[in-house]
Formats: C-alpha cells, sequence, structure tokens
C-alpha cells in the first residue's frame, strides 16, 4: 500500500469514526437493483438516485424495465442506468455482470429484490416450487457469487441486502431436526442444498404437511429460509473483509405480490431499505435479519 492510499484512508476512517460527516456516498456510488420495474424495487432505486447515488434498475422484461428507467430520467434523475437481468437464468446473470464489469466497474450496494410468489394473500399452497426456489434462492445467491469481485469493498463497507420475508424465519419451521441444521454456526451451503432437495422431495411425494415445514406460503417461504441462511453463511466469509451482508423484511407492502393489500406503500418501505444500505459504515453490521415495524420502525431478530 503506498503512503497516499494509507493517509487517505486514516483521514476517510477519522471522518467516519468522529461523525464529521454523516453522508458516506456520492454519485461515484453504485448499487443494483433487481426486480425494479415496479414494486418495491422500483421504489428503492428512486430512493437511492434521491439521495445522490448511481443507481442499476434491472429487470427481466426489457420493455418494462427499460420504461421505468425512463420515467425516472424524465422527472430528472440521469444516474440511473437501466440493464436486462432474469435472475433465474445463469446466462442473463453472467451477461449482467460482465455488462456491469464493462460499464461501470465498481459495485459499492446490491439490492437482491427480485422474487415471485404464486399464492394470494391467505392462501397456503404449493405451485411452482421449482420455480420460486430457483428464483427466489437460487437467482439471488447466483447473482451476488457472479458480482463479488466487483465490490469496491474500500473503508465505507461495501453491502449487499437480500429482501427476504418474515414468513422464512426459523421459528417458521416446525421440524426440530431442520432447524437445528439451519441454525447451526457451522452451517454450509451444501447443507442449504440439501434441506431444499429435501422439502422439494417433500413435496414430490405429498409428505411436505407432516415434515414440519413452514404453512404459511410455504414454497415461498422455504425459498426465503434458505435466502437468510445463505446470508448468514455469505456474511461469516466475509467477516472483516468490508463486505456486509444483511437481510429484511419489508414489511407487509401494498404491491402485486400481495394483490394491493398492505400496511404501507412501497415508497415507504424503500426509504427503509434505503436508510439500512446506507448506514454509516461504523454502524452497520453483518449477518442479520431485520424487520421492518410499523413501516417506520427497523428491529433485528438475531
Ligand atoms: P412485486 O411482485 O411487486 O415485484 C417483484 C419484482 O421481481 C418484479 O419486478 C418482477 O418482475 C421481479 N422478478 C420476478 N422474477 C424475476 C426474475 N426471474 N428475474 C428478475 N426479476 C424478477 O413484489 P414486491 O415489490 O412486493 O417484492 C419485492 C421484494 O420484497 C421481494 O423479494 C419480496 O419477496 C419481498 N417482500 C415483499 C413483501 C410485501 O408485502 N410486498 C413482504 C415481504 C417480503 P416482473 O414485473 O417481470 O414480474
Amino acid at each position: 500500500m503506498d503512503v497516499v492510499t494509507l493517509m487517505y484512508g486514516l483521514i476517510t476512517y477519522i471522518i467516519y469514526a468522529y461523525g464529521i460527516i454523516h453522508e458516506w456516498w456520492s454519485e461515484e456510488t453504485t448499487a443494483v437493483v433487481t426486480g425494479a420495474n415496479k414494486g418495491i424495487g422500483f421504489a428503492v432505486v428512486k430512493r437511492l438516485l434521491e439521495l445522490g447515488l448511481t443507481v442499476v434498475l434491472t429487470a427481466r422484461n426489457a420493455e418494462n424495465g427499460s420504461q421505468a428507467a425512463e420515467s425516472l430520467r424524465r422527472i430528472g434523475f440521469g444516474n440511473v442506468h437501466f440493464c436486462c437481468l432474469d435472475i433465474s437464468d445463469p446466462s442473463s446473470i453472467a451477461a449482467f455482470a460482465s455488462w456491469f464489469g464493462r460499464n461501470l466497474g465498481i459495485l459499492d450496494i446490491l439490492v437482491n429484490n427480485a422474487a415471485v410468489s404464486f399464492n394470494a394473500v391467505g392462501e397456503n399452497l404449493i405451485k411452482e416450487p421449482e420455480t420460486i426456489i430457483k428464483t427466489n434462492f437460487y437467482g439471488a445467491k447466483l447473482l451476488t457469487e457472479a458480482l463479488l469481485p466487483l465490490f469496491r469493498r474500500s473503508v465505507s463497507v461495501s453491502r449487499i441486502l437480500n429482501m427476504s420475508s418474515r414468513l422464512g424465519t426459523l421459528n417458521k419451521l416446525r421440524s426440530p431436526s431442520i432447524r437445528r441444521i439451519l441454525e447451526s454456526e457451522d452451517l454450509t451451503n451444501e447443507q442449504i442444498d440439501a434441506t431444499l432437495t429435501q422439502f422439494l422431495q417433500d413435496v414430490k411425494s405429498g409428505t411436505w404437511e407432516k415434515q414440519g415445514w413452514p404453512e404459511n406460503w410455504p414454497d415461498y417461504a422455504i425459498s426465503k429460509l434458505a435466502l437468510n441462511a445463505y446470508s448468514r453463511v455469505l456474511a461469516r466469509r466475509y467477516d472483516g473483509k468490508k463486505l456486509s451482508v444483511n437481510c429484511l423484511c419489508p414489511g407487509f407492502t401494498r404491491t402485486s405480490m400481495t394483490g394491493g393489500q398492505g400496511t404501507h406503500t412501497a415508497d415507504e418501505a424503500a426509504a427503509i431499505v434505503a436508510k439500512l444500505v446506507l448506514l454509516p459504515p461504523e454502524k452497520l453490521a453483518t449477518g442479520k435479519f431485520y424487520i421492518c415495524v410499523e413501516s417506520k420502525k427497523l428491529i433485528s431478530k438475531l
């Protein structure tokens, strides 16, 4: 490390440590948000642009995504980029990572927001478990792994926020043996994969209800349970390496996923997301699961 880099690091550290400035970010700070053509994802992009960051809005449908980005440019946000990204398709993830590397290069914040559910509110059927797990869990995981080399990991700490759900917390698992595996401090990615395989087998054999899997939105809940577990494994892997990994349940939000029902708007949820991903480095935790309560307060469950 040369003297200039060392001095820069020292000065930045002093500035943050003594609270001389609260905003560690600038328009050089780059965020990627998945599934951002509508709902919470779109609102997060808008909020981060309002706060002065550069944001890549991604969406699986090129037309919907470019229209969403254009609507933001029309109201004055020049720092929005659009790139098509279907997180359930590994070739789309590879193409996106390569596009990002060529066009923006360094990443500060990743919000894994894209997800699917096929149940209406109050309905607890298993409809397309493979698609849900492939999108909500493997999609977020594969994208994260593809982007890991691009994170800045400077003194301001890079951030991954996985949009999760309280439906996928460990207390929703009625099986003590599965719960014991997932809450272990030594949990591995292989154990998470094996848990998902077991769930899909229990669905196929028609025994899932007896095996103690979550009852509400079961396949969606399992996908988020796996995402929470992976986030803890990843947080451990990057502990002390200037990359924080957390999960957030945005609360019951009025979007298409809930058929427009909810206790608060996507903009209110997005304000919480932005607050969390922009915490000053000294206040930023890792490996946590946050829950948004009453649309304004954040509590940490772990
Ligand atoms: P929406 O259904 O409104 O939006 C979901 C977004 O994900 C859409 O843009 C959708 O694109 C996109 N998407 C789905 N599949 C893919 C894919 N394969 N590749 C890329 N994008 C995809 O949901 P919300 O805004 O409500 O949800 C945002 C996040 O918050 C999700 O992770 C959800 O699980 C979580 N959450 C939401 C809650 C709520 O009450 N709303 C509660 C708890 C958690 P398209 O338009 O093409 O379908």
